[in-house]
């Protein structure tokens, strides 16, 4: 099967400092990821907060411009579209961000926020447009009389479940869910997540879940990216990289998590120090400072992924 999207070689820039400064410097936001999602799958991208996931998502959906790399959406080339493809294939792809309180304009009814993407690409008459929100209200577990209420009206759980009927509302094919449920009550995040998946796989959508949470990640995905500082250290089937991580930042990120299998490898202690800026990356591995298993090969040389039992992994030592 052809991947639904292809991600070669992206690489994210940012210059910071004055433009007049000797201090400028380059921030690497993302720093070199390839990536294929397949169709009616869930990729799950997992990480520390500033490793690079949003912007990962947001250059895919071309919100923000690549400094390098390519972005193949079924079979074609994003960057060589014409504005008026590009149109076509925002459609067909949506996002559901992490903020309900931010990202539901306060001022518009639950409907109107829900029937925009229809009436920005003209899809149906009003009253077909009226319907179809009924029908995505439903969809999404709440109310057809939902529709006359305004965002300040509606819990947390039920202004993220508004936000992905407004996401399914052009029948897209693929969904990013950029931290939906990492804003929400513990008690929450559950239901929130089971009408993902059940959404998923009633719709047969293709999705990208990001979240800082390994267990939240595992739950929903059939295949789990973990992303360092801009790169991709480990990629492979869910349940392997959560019941038998190889990577060593993997590890670590596991032994938060209490698990009853005794053939998990031997957990590495939480990291306690910060992840390191993107504007000053360590050289070789870019883990090796914070890595318990680093040697002086670390320290000079940049491990790429490659193959080890079912999972790529980049690392010298695994
Ligand atoms: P994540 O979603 O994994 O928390 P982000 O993709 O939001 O991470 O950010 C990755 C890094 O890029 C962070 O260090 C962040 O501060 C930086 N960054 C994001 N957007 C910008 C921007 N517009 N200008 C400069 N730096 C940015
Ligand atoms: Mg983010």
């Amino acid at each position: 099967m052809n991947p639904l999207l292809e991600v070669q070689g992206l690489i994210k820039y940012y210059p910071v400092g004055s433009r007049f400064s000797a201090q400028r410097r380059t921030l690497r936001a993302v720093d070199g990821i390839d990536l294929t999602v397949q169709p009616g799958e869930t990729l799950g991208l997992v990480g520390e907060s500033g490793c690079g996931k949003s912007t990962t998502v947001r250059l895919i959906m071309r919100l923000l411009e690549p400094t390098a790399g390519r972005i193949l959406f079924d079979g074609q080339d994003m960057s060589s579209m014409s504005s008026a493809q590009l149109k076509v294939v925002r459609r067909r792809m949506q996002i559901v961000f992490q903020d309900p309180f931010a990202s539901l304009n306060p001022r518009k009814t639950a409907g109107r926020i829900i029937a925009d993407p229809l009436a920005i690409h003209r899809i149906g008459s009003a009253a077909e447009r009226r319907s179809r929100v009924q029908d995505l209200l439903e969809r999404v577990g709440l109310d057809r009389t939902h529709a006359e209420r305004y965002p300040h009206e509606f819990s947390g759980g039920q202004r993220q479940r508004i936000s992905i009927a407004r996401a399914l509302a052009c029948s897209p094919q693929l969904i990013v869910a950029d931290e939906p449920v990492s804003a929400l009550d513990v008690s929450i995040q559950a239901q929130v997540l089971n009408l993902l998946q059940e959404l998923q796989r009633d719709l047969a959508l293709t999705m990208i879940f990001i979240s800082h949470d390994l267990s939240v990640v595992q739950y929903v995905s059939d295949r789990i990216a973990v992303m360092y500082l801009g790169k991709i250290v480990e990629l492979g089937p869910s349940q392997a990289i959560y019941y038998h991580p190889q990577h060593p930042y993997t590890r670590s990120l596991l032994s938060a998590i209490p698990l009853p299998d005794p053939t998990r490898r031997e957990a590495i202690p939480p990291l306690e120090s910060e992840l390191p800026s993107p504007m000053n990356v360590p050289s070789g591995c870019r883990f090796h400072p914070r890595c318990p298993l680093a040697t002086e090969r670390c320290r000079h040389e940049s491990p790429e992924l490659r193959p080890v039992g079912t999972t790529l992994v980049a690392c010298h030592n695994v």
